[in-house]
């Protein structure tokens, strides 16, 4: 039995395959695709604790993308998990007082982006291919820092794409910056804008929907696709490493078959934890999913009071990959805790893009009840770093922090003591200025690279080749536009 895709708002539930759902990306109404069902694991825990992280991720893989062949799920797992990750176990975990750090910042852009955008390129391709797609598939992404770096590394001199990244040219830090405009390709482009991540997002969906802009596009042998977290082809890789942390601890005894834990995992777009979510409806024993938000707490205050409200201040933070006000897969669970019905998640949807908020029914709330929402300010989530640093010696970034500081609030206000994976987004390598600067103020003054260089001495850890690449080149896009215009950017690139 197959799983198709249909869209989070089609009141008639039109479904599409797999393929058709990565090539797409956006559904047509601006709803998001999701599964029809949520497959249950077929293969043992214990069975797949024996298995090395692309089996692992092809047992997963291949219950979501049913579509593909065994052939071609293989082919592109083994070409996204190999020696661009500096560790052959991909996703490894570090215990640290009192929590399992599940390390998802090996991949070639050290942020968790690479679990899934070191994928996408080749699933995407893959569906053009089933599709006998012809045109060449341009990639818009809007990113609050990390997923743009990402997708540019997945997709830079992959044939047949072209890829555009839009960035808040004030809201992200200098080395997430100095990675995007450094990227080498000639079907790459990096344009700066002159808002923040939100306006991004929302210029890219306006671009997705716009019939006139694909019929242009057609016309000049184009598409457009996602790598944002919007798209079912980035989602569905990521439940596998919750699948695989799982089966690590069985296969290390730290817990028996069917012993439940929790997950923490500090959210934006709510990609990572909604991941988790699917996790566990397929059946791996998670108990809690604890939504860690940093002083962008919209989701926190939802999980209080039902209410999505996006009406209020954005801060630029120290954690900026989590400075968002419009969770974007936030509504793929609302759409599942509606019972699956487009016409509410439509309603719900609509009030949000005119009032910018939503208030969900109770009976919707009581199926929350599994998620814990929490959040950390600024000086919190310093604090967290310097004390685990102090008291263990190992050093987290700063969205990690914010995950690690909300769990210590969740084990004091519950006393639960289940073992705890913490999804541990980036390295600290990434956000080195403000790693070292909760560290020790003595820092602040100093030059990015030399504080690079102080950060592997106190952590003992070896500089990241991502790091070591951008010290010296070159800055090959400087383009810097305003919100109104990125779409004529777009096309400027593609000569249309
Ligand atoms: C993107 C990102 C997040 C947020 O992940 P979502 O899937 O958007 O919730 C957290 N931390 C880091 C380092 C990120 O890059």
């Amino acid at each position: 039995m197959g799983i198709n895709y249909v869209s989070t708002r089609d009141l008639n539930k039109t479904e599409v395959k797999a393929s058709e759902a990565i090539l797409k990306g956006l559904a047509d109404d601006g709803g998001l695709f999701v599964p029809t069902s949520v497959p249950k694991l077929d293969v043992a825990l214990t069975d797949l604790a024996k298995m090395s992280y692309q089996q692992v991720a092809y047992e997963v893989l291949k219950l979501f993308l049913t579509d593909f062949t065994r052939e071609e799920l293989t082919n592109c797992i083994n070409r996204a998990y190999d020696s661009k990750f500096d560790t052959e176990e991909i996703a490894p975990l570090t215990y640290a007082d009192g929590a399992y750090f599940l390390e998802l910042f090996h991949g070639s852009t050290i942020a968790f982006k690479d679990m899934a955008l070191s994928i996408l390129p080749h699933l995407m391709i893959t569906s053009a291919r089933k599709n006998n797609i012809k045109n060449d598939i341009v990639i818009l992404t809007a990113t609050s820092g990390d997923t743009g770096k990402a997708a540019l590394a997945g997709f830079a001199g992959v044939e047949g794409t072209k890829i555009v990244v839009f960035y808040p040219k004030n809201g992200v830090s200098a080395i997430q910056e100095k990675q995007m405009v450094t990227q080498k390709g000639d079907n790459t482009h990096v344009v700066g804008i002159k808002g923040n991540f939100d306006q991004a997002q929302t210029g890219v969906k306006q671009m997705f929907s716009d019939k006139g802009l694909e019929a242009k596009l057609d016309g000049a042998g184009y598409q457009f696709s996602s790598a944002n977290s919007i798209n079912i082809g980035r989602l569905v890789p990521q439940i596998a490493y919750y699948v695989f942390a799982y089966t690590r601890l069985l296969a290390e005894e730290k817990i028996a078959d069917g012993d439940l834990i929790n997950v923490v995992v500090p959210t934006g777009n709510f990609g990572n934890i909604l991941a988790a979510y699917y996790a566990k409806n397929m059946g791996l024993p998670i108990d809690k999913l604890i939504c860690a938000s940093n002083e962008n707490k919209v989701l926190y205050d939802f999980f209080m009071t039902g209410e999505y409200d996006r009406n209020r201040e954005f801060m630029l933070t120290n954690s900026p990959s989590m400075d968002i006000l419009i969770s974007s897969n936030l509504e793929r669970l609302i759409y599942h805790i509606a019972g699956n019905d487009p016409a509410v998640n439509a309603d719900l949807m609509a009030s949000l893009r005119t009032t910018g908020k939503y208030q969900i029914t109770k009976e919707m709330k009581d199926h929350l009840d599994s998620f814990f929402g929490g959040y950390t300010t600024e000086d919190e989530t310093a604090q967290t770093i310097k004390n685990l640093y102090e008291k263990t010696g190992y050093i987290i970034d700063t969205h990690t922090a914010v995950a690690a500081h909300v769990y210590n609030q969740y084990k004091d206000k519950t006393g639960d003591d289940k073992p705890t994976v913490i999804a541990s987004t980036a390295s600290p390598f990434k956000f080195t200025r403000a790693v070292m600067g909760a560290i020790d103020p003595v820092y602040e003054n100093e030059e990015d690279f030399v504080l690079v260089d102080k950060l592997s001495e106190l952590g003992s850890v070896k500089v990241p080749n991502a790091i070591e690449e951008i010290r010296s080149a070159k800055v090959l896009h400087d383009t810097v536009v305003e919100v109104d215009d990125m779409c004529p950017e777009v096309l400027r690139f593609l000569g249309i």
